[in-house]
């Protein structure tokens, strides 16, 4: 049969846009469907904006600190209104680009919400295409619990939009995005207050840096609650917010913001016109390949709910693109080893196993731990520590994960990962000169294990 595309894309985010991108540069005839905003998620309401506002929060300290370097400012005030603007400026800006990329390689740009009505058809703006493979890439949404008042509450997608500045804001959550927009919202001058559910927020990451970040957020005055979750939330008279905990207090804010996890994007996709199924999750299942229940459709990204990173999504992506166009070129994805960042302040740097991980895993660990004051500091009244942690097989000599938090940590780590990646034992940590006089070179010096 003729189809009139080989690959019909569902989704411009991340994942969507590269195998497009690719699988056209392959030879293949690709159409891709966007029904919000191209460049998905990540462009418009996740990676980059956020790290405009993380950006915008750092300022606060660096004016703050200016003076030991002997810089005299004037009263430093701050407008949310230009922030946002200038980062809406800045997100058309790649927009535009996202088009230009779609449109020069030769992909066809739907823009509708797109509904499968068949293993190898798509309806969008009411006419149908077939396709040979359908790609679903539709991402997740934010998921904000039922409790009533929830829709008083907001989510990241709106926190990008708001008019204003809230004076109070109350986070809930202790992931990624309730870290990271508790810091926006603290270093930007509002009342913070971070509610996590637990005993300590960033389930998963080294107890360590777990433990280092909270104290350092303590220092800097925000509000971390844990153990506390929203029974409640009800709008007052004057517009503000009385939430209402489990365990009986009451709370007063501007905003509530919860970051709870993302569910899924399947709203009216039309699954049901096909056999593709649901993990226990609610996520599409698919295999190594891709591949859904149904053999013509493949998801990735977000949408499975493996691994919710940009570059996770973009390497599934690639994969997909090589698998189905450049066969002699497909490598699969190794989700071994994938450095990642909370762009928190201080930012929290992270590769490879936790210390509890690699414990649990059997490893016979050997930890060598650094912490100080950042040499920028010194001159500052800041008394902000950064914490670095090597975990090691100490039958293997190999370095099995590598955490830090303090400035730069992202960046830092992402050399990190390649050594990791290319299996880098402790000694070759040890034998890698550093470079003088930088934070990083501390991850080559650490020579003493800390006592078990
Ligand atoms: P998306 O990028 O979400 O793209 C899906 C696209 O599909 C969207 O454009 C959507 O409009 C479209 N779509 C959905 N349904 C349809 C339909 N039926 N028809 C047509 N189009 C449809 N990751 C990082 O690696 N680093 C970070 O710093 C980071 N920060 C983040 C901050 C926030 C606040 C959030 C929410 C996420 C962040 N992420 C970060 C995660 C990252 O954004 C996602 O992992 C990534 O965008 C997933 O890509 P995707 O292609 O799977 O989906
Ligand atoms: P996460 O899954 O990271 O965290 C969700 C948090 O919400 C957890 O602390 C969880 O608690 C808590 N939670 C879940 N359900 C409830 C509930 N019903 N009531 C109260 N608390 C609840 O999700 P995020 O929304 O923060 O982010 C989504 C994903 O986006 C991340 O996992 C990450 O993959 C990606 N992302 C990446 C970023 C980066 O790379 N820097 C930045 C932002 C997002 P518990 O731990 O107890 O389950």
């Amino acid at each position: 049969m003729a189809y009139d595309f080989d690959l019909y894309v569902i989704g411009a985010g991340s994942g969507g846009v590269r195998a497009a991108r690719f699988a056209a540069g392959f030879g293949a005839k690709v159409a891709v469907a966007e029904s919000r905003y191209l460049g998905g998620t990540c462009v418009n309401v996740g990676c980059v904006p956020k790290k405009l506002l993380v950006y915008g929060a750092h300022y606060a300290e660096d004016f703050e600190q200016a003076s030991g370097f002997g810089w005299s400012l004037g009263e430093a005030s701050f407008d949310w209104a230009t922030l946002i603007a200038n980062k809406d400026r800045e997100i058309n800006r790649l927009n535009g680009i996202y088009r230009n990329l779609l449109v020069n390689s030769g992909v066809t740009l739907h823009e509708g919400h797109a509904r499968l009505t068949g293993p190898n058809e798509v309806e969008i703006n009411g006419q149908r295409f077939t396709a040979k493979n359908i790609l679903i890439a539709t991402g997740g949404w934010p998921q904000i619990p039922e409790i009533p008042g929830h829709e008083h509450a907001i989510g990241s997608n709106e926190a990008f939009f708001l008019k204003e500045l809230p004076k109070r804001v109350l986070v809930v959550g202790g992931g990624y995005i309730a870290v990271e927009f508790a810091g926006i919202f603290h270093g930007l001058g509002a009342q913070t207050s971070l509610l996590y559910r637990g005993d300590l927020f960033l389930r998963g990451f080294d107890g360590a840096v777990r433990k280092h970040l909270q104290e350092e957020l303590i220092k800097r005055g925000l509000d971390l609650q844990f153990n506390a979750d929203i029974a409640r939330i009800d709008k007052q008279a004057d517009g503000s917010l009385k939430a209402t905990l489990k365990d009986g207090r009451v709370l007063e804010a501007d905003c509530v913001f919860y970051a709870t996890g993302r569910r899924p994007m399947l709203d009216n996709l039309g699954l049901e016109h096909t056999g593709v199924k649901l993990d226990k999750r609610g996520f599409v299942e698919v295999d190594e390949l891709y591949q859904t229940a149904e053999p013509s459709i493949l998801a990735i990204g977000d949408v499975i709910g493996r691994v919710q990173l940009t570059p996770v999504a973009l390497a599934e992506g690639m994969a997909v693109a090589r698998r189905l166009f450049k066969p002699e070129r497909y490598r699969p994805v190794d989700y071994a080893m994938i450095p990642t960042a909370v762009f928190s302040l201080p930012n929290i740097g992270t590769v490879g196993l936790s210390e509890e991980q690699a414990r649990a895993d059997g490893h016979n660990v050997q930890i060598f731990e650094s912490r100080f004051r950042p040499m920028k500091l010194t001159l500052t009244e800041c008394q902000e520590r950064t914490l670095m942690k090597l975990v090691v097989d100490a039958d293997t000599d190999k370095v099995l994960g590598c955490h830090m938090v303090g400035p730069d940590a992202g960046e830092i780590v992402q050399g990190l990962a390649i050594a990791l990646k290319a299996g880098a034992t402790k000694q070759h940590f040890d034998e890698t000169i550093g470079v003088h006089p930088t934070a990083a070179e501390e991850f080559v010096t650490m020579r003493t294990p800390v006592a078990d």
